[in-house]
C-alpha cells in the first residue's frame, strides 16, 4: 500500500514538472559552441567566389576520402578582379561517408572550409543516400546567403578556452568568409581591444624584431634585426669574397679583407661604432663560435701554410721556405701576435698540431719523400737521391 502511493507521486509530480523538450523543428535548442555538423566551403564576398583554389590539400588528407576537388585557371585572375590564380571548379563531399572529424577545416590553408555549426548544418536528412554527395553550390551556400555567422574552427575554441581560463570573456570567433558588414564589426571589436579574430594571426617574432631593427638609426636594411651569429658569417663570407677577388686580381689580399671589414661594420652600424662580432680581437677570444678563437686561428694559419707549400711545390720553390714566410706572413696580419701557439716554427714536424705525434711525422716524412720522389722522376732527376735528401733532412737513415 505504501508503495503504491509513493508510485502516485512519483507520477503527479513529473505529471506538474516542466518539460525539458523543445517543439523541434519550430524551437530549437541553443548550440554549444564547439559543437560541429559537417564541413562547408567559404564564400569570399570581396570577389563573389569562393576561398577554395582546389589545392586538394582537404582532399588528401581526409581519412575517409569522402572528398573530390578540381581546380581551374581563375578566369577573374586575368582581368584584375580577383588576386587567385587558380580557383575551384568542382567540389564534392559525401556527407554519407564524412566522419565530421574536423581535419580538412585544420589543414586548409586559405580558410577555406569551415564546419557548419548551425541548426542548418544537421538537418540533411534524405530518403536516397545519393542525395548527400554535396557539391560545390551546396557547399557554398551557407556562406553565400550569410547564414555562416560563427562557423566553427579549432582556434576559436581555442581562444575561447583561453579566454575563460584566464577569466576573461570570450572573443567573438571571426572568419574570412564573413559579409563585409560581420567583418567591419570584427575590426571595431579588435580595435576596442577585445579578442582578435582568426585571420589577425599573431606576427612573427622574427619579423616583429627585424621590423624594430629596421626602424633603428641608419642601420643597413637588409642587416637589421640578424642576430650576432648571422652578422658574423656573413662579416666572413664578404672577407673570403675579398680575399679571393684580390687574389684573382694580383692585389694584397690582406688589404682587402681590412677594408671589407670595414665596410661592412660601417653597413652593420650605421657608420657608428663596430658590433662586437666585427671586431678581429685574435688574443682576447675563445668563445665558442668565434672566428678569431685560438683553434680557429691555428686552423687558419695552418691552411695557409699548406696552400704556401702546394703552391712552392708546383712552382718548384723550397716549400719549407714557403710556410715559414707564410706563417711569418699570417702573424703579421694578427698585429704580429702568436695567438694560436703555433709551436716551434723551425721544426718541420709542428704545423699539423700543437703536439704531433709519432706517427703524425712519419705520416708526415712518408708525404715528403713520396712528392720528393714523385717531383724528381717528373724532372728526370734521380728519385732515390731525392728521398735520401728529405731523409737527411728528418734526420733518419
Ligand atoms: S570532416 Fe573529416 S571526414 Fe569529413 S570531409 Fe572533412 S576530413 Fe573528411
Ligand atoms: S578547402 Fe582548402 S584545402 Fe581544400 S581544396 Fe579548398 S583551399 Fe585546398
Amino acid at each position: 500500500m505504501k508503495g503504491l502511493f509513493r508510485g502516485l507521486a512519483t507520477t503527479l509530480s513529473t505529471a506538474f514538472r516542466r518539460p525539458v523538450t523543445l517543439q523541434f523543428p519550430e524551437v530549437k535548442h541553443e548550440l554549444p559552441v564547439r559543437q560541429r555538423s559537417f564541413p562547408v566551403l567559404t564564400w569570399d564576398f570581396d570577389h563573389e567566389e569562393p576561398f577554395c583554389t582546389g589545392c586538394m590539400v582537404c582532399v588528401r588528407n581526409c581519412p575517409v576520402e569522402c572528398m573530390t576537388a578540381v581546380m581551374q585557371d581563375n578566369p577573374k585572375y586575368p582581368l584584375g578582379q580577383s588576386n587567385r590564380r587558380k580557383i575551384i571548379e568542382k567540389f564534392w563531399i559525401d556527407y554519407g561517408r564524412c566522419m565530421r572529424c574536423n581535419i580538412c577545416v585544420e589543414v586548409c590553408n586559405f580558410e577555406a572550409i569551415v564546419m557548419d555549426n548551425t541548426w542548418g548544418g544537421h538537418e540533411h536528412s534524405a530518403f536516397d543516400r545519393r542525395d548527400l554527395h554535396k557539391d560545390l553550390d551546396d557547399l557554398t551556400r551557407a556562406s553565400r546567403e550569410g547564414r555562416l555567422p560563427a562557423p566553427f574552427r579549432p582556434i576559436d575554441a581555442l581562444e575561447a578556452s583561453v579566454a575563460r581560463l584566464e577569466g576573461k570573456e570570450a572573443p567573438e570567433p571571426g572568419m574570412k568568409g564573413a559579409r563585409p558588414e560581420a567583418r567591419q564589426a570584427q575590426f571595431e571589436r579588435i580595435a576596442a581591444g577585445q579578442g582578435a579574430g582568426i585571420q589577425e594571426r599573431e606576427p612573427e617574432p622574427g619579423a616583429l624584431k627585424a621590423a624594430a631593427a629596421a626602424a633603428g638609426a641608419g642601420a643597413d636594411e637588409e642587416l637589421a634585426g640578424l642576430s650576432e651569429k648571422k652578422l658574423r658569417a656573413k662579416r666572413m663570407r664578404a672577407e673570403k669574397e675579398a680575399r679571393e677577388l684580390a687574389i684573382a686580381e694580383g692585389r694584397d689580399p690582406e688589404a682587402a679583407v681590412a677594408e671589407a671589414r670595414k665596410a661592412f661594420e660601417a653597413s652593420v652600424s650605421g657608420g657608428g661604432a663596430p658590433r662586437a662580432a666585427a671586431g678581429p680581437a685574435p688574443a682576447a677570444a675563445g668563445a665558442k663560435g668565434d672566428p678569431n678563437s685560438p683553434s680557429k686561428l691555428r686552423a687558419r694559419r695552418m691552411r695557409a701554410e699548406r696552400e704556401a707549400r702546394e703552391k712552392a711545390i708546383a712552382e718548384g720553390r723550397d716549400p719549407e721556405a714557403a710556410v715559414e714566410e707564410a706563417r711569418a706572413a699570417f702573424e703579421a696580419s694578427l698585429g704580429g701576435a702568436p695567438a694560436a701557439a703555433p709551436g716551434a716554427a723551425a721544426a718541420p714536424a709542428a704545423a699539423d698540431g700543437d703536439a704531433p705525434s709519432d706517427k703524425k711525422l712519419r705520416a708526415k716524412r712518408m708525404r715528403e719523400e713520396r712528392e720528393a720522389r714523385d717531383k724528381a722522376i717528373a724532372e728526370g732527376a734521380d728519385p732515390e737521391a731525392a728521398v735520401a735528401e728529405v731523409r737527411a733532412k728528418w734526420g733518419v737513415q
